[in-house]
């Protein structure tokens, strides 16, 4: 039950390398961007409030994609097994076919877009004490800034989403460089963090990360 944030700025391929890795290792993968995104297309009261700020690339509130991730910690049992089979299940809470299924089962976390303020950090921080968690690595993925650049507009080309558009993206990376980046400060004098670099292709920044978390899980 190990819990992994994956930290980098728009564009380093945090949600493309989430998904790869919580499929080769069964972890379940926590994106506050798509959870918000599903809220606004849900048309939520939630998504209502978050849909213009997300628009315009500023960070949603703190206590809001907290809530997001502390209601995601709570999901019980049957929530992980709609998103999952038993099987998969099983396997990544170490369990036998015969063993009892726990009410609350603890698999892996990998945590992608958040927290993404020191305060969120914090918060966090707070969250795992309450829920018997704690935090096992912090991966940054590294990519200098002309190739976030390049790579955010080539998404725009292909993506649907109404915050990639040339004067959002550039305040979403300015949000980024005020707010987020001091995240790295704040886990760098605790040892937890490693940073991966990502400016090549995806599958050589996916070989980086699954050295690290085959590492890591096996600890
Ligand atoms: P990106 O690829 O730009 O990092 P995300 O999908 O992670 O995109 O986030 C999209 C938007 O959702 C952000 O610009 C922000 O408005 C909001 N958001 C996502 N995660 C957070 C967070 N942890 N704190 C505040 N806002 C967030």
């Amino acid at each position: 039950m190990k819990n992994i944030i994956l930290f980098g700025a728009p564009g380093v391929g945090k949600g493309t390398q989430a998904s790869l890795l919580a499929e080769k290792f069964d972890l379940i993968h926590l994106s506050t961007g798509e959870m918000l995104r599903h809220e606004v297309a849900e048309g939520t009261p939630l998504g209502l409030r978050v849909k213009d700020i997300m628009n315009r690339g500023d960070l949603v509130g703190d206590d809001i994609v907290v809530g997001l991730i502390a209601k995601a910690l709570d999901s019980g049992r049957n929530q992980l097994l709609d998103e999952w089979d038993e099987l998969r299940l099983r396997r990544a809470c170490g369990l036998g076919p015969d063993d009892p299924l726990p009410e609350q089962p603890q698999p892996s976390i990998i945590y992608d877009g958040f927290p993404r303020t020191v305060q969120q950090c914090q918060m966090l921080e707070f969250l795992f004490q309450k829920k018997n968690r704690r935090l096992d690595r912090v991966i940054s993925i590294d990519v200098p800034q002309e190739e976030l650049v390049r790579r955010i507009h080539e998404r725009a080309q292909i993506s649907n989403r109404s915050d990639d558009n040339e004067a959002v993206i550039r305040h979403r990376l300015e949000e980024y460089e005020a707010k987020t980046r001091p995240v790295l400060d704040y886990y760098k004098v605790s040892g937890r963090l490693v940073s991966v670099d990502g400016s090549g292709e995806i599958t050589e920044t996916n070989t980086r990360l699954c050295r690290i978390l085959q590492h890591l899980l096996e600890q």
